[in-house]
């Protein structure tokens, strides 16, 4: 007999619903929870309501934050004429990460995938157009990701970019760093020759 503990079962429910967790592993995490201590878990329950209820997107830039406009939107010291569009926020910390890049975001918190029924007005396509058009950006950088939804989606918002005068740009793709030309796929590999450069 299996004796059904309903508070358990519930928790292994939850957890299982979230992404790469499986029914053994939602069974695992939830005794651990019940393994540490009280106030422990408590913690942990509520930095995931306080999460939820603190955290919005940043009117300007679409970036998650706890304060509008963001962090980032608010910096001074940054600069206005380059906007980064990314897909969603974890390209933006995927981003800040390199240390690379000084200008603005926007994040379109989705990208076109007429598969799954997303079409330009699902996504910040619009708000980037009235950005672009209100603001001195020269330069857009377009840094969806290589994949096919994302390409679609970079010559979608450059063709409409182009009749504002904004200098468009598209991230280079190609061999990664530490990569093996003899491993590589041909789309790969002709993207990088695609994007090769004066040395
Ligand atoms: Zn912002």
């Amino acid at each position: 007999m299996n004796p059904v503990i309903e508070p358990i079962a519930r928790l292994c429910a939850q957890l299982s619903k979230l992404p790469g967790i499986g029914a053994k592993s939602a069974q695992r995490l939830a005794f651990h929870i019940l393994d540490i201590p009280e106030n422990q878990a408590r913690e942990l329950a509520e930095s995931i309501k306080r999460a939820r209820e603190q955290v919005r997107f940043c009117s300007v830039c679409g970036n998650y934050t706890d304060a509008d406009p963001c962090s980032i939107c608010r910096d001074k010291t940054r600069s206005d004429s380059v906007l980064c569009v990314v897909k969603d926020a974890r390209d933006v910390l995927a981003m800040e990460k390199t240390r690379e890049f000084n200008g603005r975001y926007h994040v379109l918190q989705g990208i076109l995938s007429p598969m799954d029924g997303i079409g330009p007005d699902d996504i910040r396509i619009k708000e980037l157009l009235e950005r672009v058009e209100k603001s001195d950006v020269k330069e857009v950088i377009l840094a969806t990701n290589p994949d096919v939804e994302g390409e679609a989606t970079a010559v979608y918002i450059s063709r409409l970019l182009k009749q504002s005068g904004v200098h468009v740009t598209r991230i280079a793709h190609g061999i990664p760093v530490g990569g093996n030309l003899e491993y590589m796929d041909e789309i790969t590999l002709a993207k990088a020759m695609e994007g090769r450069r004066e040395m």
